[in-house]
């Protein structure tokens, strides 16, 4: 699941790291572009909705 970098608007960064607690999954990500790093959180519903 990819993001764009909050910083300098780089589009579909990959994450370079992925952590799960509970129902919440986090990933990290670093942008190949301008070097910032940031995370974000999702609820796993949103994926179990998309499977169905
Ligand atoms: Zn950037």
């Amino acid at each position: 699941m990819s993001d764009n970098c909050p910083c300098c608007l780089q589009e579909n960064v990959a994450p370079v790291a992925e952590n799960s607690r509970g129902r919440q999954v986090s990933h990290l990500y670093q942008c190949p572009t301008c070097g910032h790093v940031w995370s974000t959180n999702r609820d796993l519903g949103a994926y179990e909705q998309d499977a169905a």
